[in-house]
């Protein structure tokens, strides 16, 4: 190596060891570099990719941690965190970079918990879903910025109101019978919906993400669905009810994670609002439609909580490194939540995939499906559960699993076909043959009951 060359790196070292941790707002040029930074200090354990592109054309960016980058491993659970979807709405931005750097950081110094984590887990980090909103808001800067100047993205369009509702079609089913769980698009879904939607919704039905947090600003408190009431009018979106999905007790749990990991958030009392242990149902705070927190949960496996996090949207640059002290933990805790309730493989009895299998829960009325790989994942509160895998032309298999407050229980599945589906054509002089064809059943469901509980008004 020659001289010149080795006092640089040697310099390049000291101001890495003497430079201080910095805590700034990240422009859009800013924030690619600090994602291609971290990818390229942590080089075997992540992946920068882009989902799509924003109106004006800036790449959706997302950095993947997990120790096989751009590989589903069986039985691993993929999470996602989605930060500044209103584009004024910052801290959420800078606290996914910090946690990106952080993480890259203790994976490097081998620290347990970090590790572990990346182990076990495929991680998705989305900084900015709303690209062009941001640059609006950023040059306003923090101290003169409108309550809504950038929230929209550059066609005007708020794009936590820009999903398609499924609710609607929810609601129905759970009266009159009908699918639970992945209800599906509306067939011209794709011309209904701006770039950065359509963007989140091609991600999130090409990787079977588990659970996930989308973060925001202007309130703190953790926000679990639904966020549309039964009885929303658009006219009154005031109007607000608990509107309970039939994961209520679990989603209140991982809301209580999140805001009791928080610096300040469990207290209740926050930018003048009060919510006992710092969460909230979405609806019974205020309606809103077409969110995407009710999307994940009615149209995929993911279980999705909206995280508020600052009642300034635009906090100013000093105030960064508290707000990273504060949201540290419960980032880490509300991310190891993915490992929790069940999983296992559902596959035929010659280890092959099958078509159209789906996990059910006696008791809640939201099933899971596997993923490509016959990979499925349940989160469940600790508990005993009678659960029970189907597949068309199969005969379904049940079976009663307890699950413990820690590690998922591991719950495999192999179904056999249904003797309909293993003799079909065969004609019989008797009805025996089609007596033995099996009913393919499904346990029967309660539903949650719905209370009522007035509530008060947007952020
Ligand atoms: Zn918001």
């Amino acid at each position: 190596m020659s001289d010149l060359l080795s006092v640089f790196l040697r310099l390049l070292l000291l101001f890495k060891l003497v430079a201080p941790v910095t805590f700034r707002h990240h422009r859009y040029d800013d924030l690619v570099r600090t994602l291609y930074k971290v990818r390229n200090q942590c080089p075997d354990v992540t992946r920068v990719y882009s989902i799509g592109r924003s109106v004006r054309g800036r790449q959706l960016y997302v950095l993947e941690f997990s120790d096989y980058p751009g590989t589903h491993e069986p039985l691993e659970p993929e999470f996602k965190y989605v930060g500044n979807m209103h584009g004024n709405e910052v801290l959420g931005r800078e606290l996914l970079l910090q946690l990106a750097e952080f993480l890259c950081e203790e994976f490097r110094n081998q620290n347990p918990r970090i590790l572990r984590l990346i182990h076990d887990t495929r991680i998705h980090i989305l900084p900015s879903m709303n690209p062009d909103g941001y640059e609006v808001a950023a040059a306003q800067g923090p101290y003169m910025s409108g309550y809504l100047v950038g929230r929209n993205n550059a066609n005007g369009v708020d794009l936590n109101r820009n999903f398609p509702d499924l609710n609607t079609y929810f609601y129905y089913n759970e009266k009159y019978g009908g699918p639970n769980h992945h209800l599906p698009l509306p067939d011209n879904w794709k011309s209904q919906v701006e770039p950065e939607t359509r963007a989140v919704i091609q991600w999130i039905r090409s990787f079977n993400f588990v659970l996930s947090a989308n973060l925001h600003g202007g309130a703190v408190v953790a926000n679990y669905p639904y966020d549309k009431s039964l009885e929303h009018r658009s006219r009154s979106s005031h109007h607000s009810s608990n509107s309970p999905t039939p994961d209520d007790k679990l989603f209140q749990k991982l809301a209580k994670v999140y805001s009791y990991a928080h610096g300040w958030m469990y207290q209740g009392w926050n930018c003048g609002d009060y919510f006992p242990d710092g969460i909230t149902n979405g609806a019974s705070w205020y309606s809103l439609s077409k969110g995407m927190q009710d999307f994940n949960y009615l149209h995929t496996n993911c279980f999705e909580i909206t995280l508020e996090l600052s009642c300034n949207k635009f906090p100013r640059q000093e105030e960064l490194q508290r707000e990273w002290l504060g949201n540290r933990e419960a980032l880490i805790q509300f991310l190891e939540q993915v490992h929790q309730g069940i999983k296992g493989m559902v596959l035929d009895e010659n280890y092959n995939n099958l078509t159209g299998a789906v996990i059910s829960v006696s008791g809640i009325n939201h099933d899971v499906t596997p993923g490509e790989q016959g990979d499925y994942f349940r989160l469940l509160l600790p508990g005993t559960y009678t659960v029970t895998a189907t597949a068309p032309g199969f005969d379904p298999q049940t079976v009663s699993v307890t699950v413990g407050p820690a590690e998922p229980t591991l719950v495999n599945f192999y179904l056999k076909k249904s003797k309909a589906q293993v003799y079909p054509m065969r004609r019989t002089p008797s009805g025996e043959q089609a007596a033995r064809v099996k009913v393919l059943s499904r346990p029967s469901r309660k539903k949650d009951p719905g209370m009522k509980k007035p509530h008060r008004g947007p952020a």
